[in-house]
């Protein structure tokens, strides 16, 4: 279903853009499997993480990766300020940290339960268990829609559990890779 509706012609302001549903936007993007990480940086009280699959990579020359924050969650206030930020690539057996950071910690500290040490290049917290890293310097910030694009540069990059299945996230579903046979 599309929404949205014309502006008045001629008043010299842009009409608004036609645009699918929420709903529908949701049910397509669910068709679209992406992997799962978590995003962290650090703040005022220390480390902090959130669950985010709104990431990806932009360039390799320099290499450059992306993530999507929701505005209304911490990590993009503590984002305002940050100068980095690491992407925690998750691996299929690790849905508990996937949902531990996917929720809000008012009185729990959830670095107590995911071991982490400081990033040597940027300082943030990089979880020692997590499939590979992607330390960023932040280089821009672009605010689009409730979202904040957060762009880094990639100063350190590593596979810290080779051979391990990424986990996947398709349908509402955590998931793993299944190859199909060649
Ligand atoms: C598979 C998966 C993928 C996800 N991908 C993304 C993604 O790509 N991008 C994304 O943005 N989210 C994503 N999320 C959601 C995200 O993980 C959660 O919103 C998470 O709780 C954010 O954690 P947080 O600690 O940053 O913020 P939270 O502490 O969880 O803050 C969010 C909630 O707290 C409230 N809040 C925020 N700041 C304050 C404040 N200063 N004072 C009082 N209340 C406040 C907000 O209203 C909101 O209800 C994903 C979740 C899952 C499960």
């Amino acid at each position: 279903m599309v929404t949205g509706s014309a502006g008045p012609a001629g008043c010299g302001i842009a009409p608004p853009v036609r645009h699918a549903s929420g709903e529908g936007f949701r049910d397509v993007m669910r068709h679209f499997p992406t992997g799962v990480t978590v995003l962290t940086t650090t703040g005022p009280a220390g480390p902090h993480g959130m669950t985010a699959n709104a990431v990806m990579s932009v360039s390799l020359h320099p290499p450059t990766a992306l993530a999507a924050v929701h505005r209304d969650t911490v990590t993009h206030g503590l984002l305002r300020a940050a100068t980095a930020f690491t992407v925690n690539i998750l691996a299929a057996d690790q849905t508990e940290l996937a949902l531990l950071f996917a929720r809000s910690h008012p009185d729990e500290d959830p670095f107590l339960q995911a071991p982490w040490r400081p990033s040597p290049v940027t300082g943030t917290p990089v979880l020692t268990q997590s499939l590979a890293v992607l330390d960023c310097h932040l280089q821009r910030r672009v605010t689009v829609a409730d979202h904040t694009l957060v762009i880094g540069t990639v100063t350190d990059a590593r596979v810290q559990r080779p051979g391990a299945d990424p986990m996947v996230f398709s349908r509402r579903a955590f998931q793993t890779v299944t190859k199909t046979p060649s």
